[in-house]
């Protein structure tokens, strides 16, 4: 066939293969060009910002879990988080909670609408860059077969004294049950050895050392005594009150007393936002879900569960 076509006789067949062949290499050619940015979002998302201030916006998002397309479970969520905000989110199980962290921490992409990070689209940030200024401190946190202090220091890109360890596990109300253990610091972590909220803590000091500018705390269930109550509590205060540990912090709270020094309290209910504000403003609004759980001295730990 080639020689034919060196010989410029192209049968009908070879014309029409020719033609497609330029159509095709023009459309993708337009095709590239229309779709270039979004390509290289996908390809390369590399912003970075020079100092993140933890300003967080949730435009107008809609989401579905990839494996149940057909399920809404956020509809159009709108929220805005302010650089140093203390914020707990509540509501009952299923509301969402762990969704809107989920896609913050970007584990998926929004359906529609988007998160915006100190105004810029979360899925034009270098995720990786992102990610390690974000501390998350899920509801089991892993800890290791090896001392508390090596535990703290995990995963930290630099050398860390003893004195930051110390200092981080003071900030997340850890130093003193860890003074309590026989060895201390240097005290071999085993399964039985620490309750799930005092893993949290750990945790919590783990993240502090890495200096984020985001830290998400999701409240263990397994942990709801009356001792990481107060802990839950003294973080907050820290957080929202000491200038230097000033940082913008979401707990997903399962319990409605330790959070009341919160900067502001966000009660989900089936993927929406339904009230939102500080304790004082919530627990007047009498016909709400947050002011009838709080008063329900029945099931005064867990109200929203
Ligand atoms: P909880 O307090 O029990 O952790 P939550 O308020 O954090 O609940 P989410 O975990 O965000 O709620 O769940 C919201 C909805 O999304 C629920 O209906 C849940 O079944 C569903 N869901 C959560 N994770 C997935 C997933 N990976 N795939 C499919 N559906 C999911």
């Amino acid at each position: 066939g080639g020689i034919s076509i060196m010989a410029g006789k192209l049968t009908a067949e070879q014309l029409t293969k020719f033609i497609l062949y330029a159509e095709w290499l023009i459309l993708s050619t337009w095709w590239i060009g229309d779709n270039w940015s979004s390509l290289m979002q996908s390809v390369g998302a590399s912003h970075r910002l020079q100092k993140l201030e933890g300003r967080i916006q949730y435009a107008d998002v809609s989401f579905s879990y990839p494996s149940r397309p057909t399920v809404p479970i956020l509809g159009g969520l709108n929220l805005t988080l302010h650089p140093n905000e203390v914020v707990a989110i509540v509501g009952l199980s299923g509301s969402g909670k762990s969704t809107v962290v989920n896609l913050l921490l970007r584990l998926y992409e929004p359906t529609d609408g988007q998160i915006l990070v100190d105004g810029v689209p979360l899925s034009e940030l270098d995720i990786r860059w992102f990610r390690e200024r974000i501390g998350f401190v899920g509801q089991e946190p892993r800890l290791f077969r090896m001392d508390i202090s090596s535990n703290i220091r995990y995963g930290c890109p630099r050398e860390v004294s003893n004195e930051e360890v110390e200092w981080a596990a003071k900030q997340a109300y850890a130093h003193d049950f860890i003074m309590s253990l026989p060895d201390g610091y240097n005290t071999i972590v085993d399964d039985a050895l620490l309750s799930g909220g005092q893993k949290q803590r750990v945790a919590i000091a783990r993240a502090l050392l890495r200096d984020p500018s985001i830290l998400v705390l999701d409240e263990a269930t397994s942990a709801l005594d009356a001792e990481s109550e107060h802990y839950v509590k003294n973080v907050i205060t820290k957080f929202s009150t000491d200038p230097k540990a000033r940082r913008t912090v979401i707990i997903i709270a399962h319990r409605l007393s330790p959070i009341q020094a919160a900067d502001r309290i966000i009660v989900m209910e089936n993927g929406n936002i339904v009230e939102d504000g500080k304790h004082s403003e919530l627990i007047n609004k009498h016909d709400g879900l947050y002011s009838r759980s709080a008063s329900d001295k029945t099931r005064p730990r867990l109200v929203l569960n």
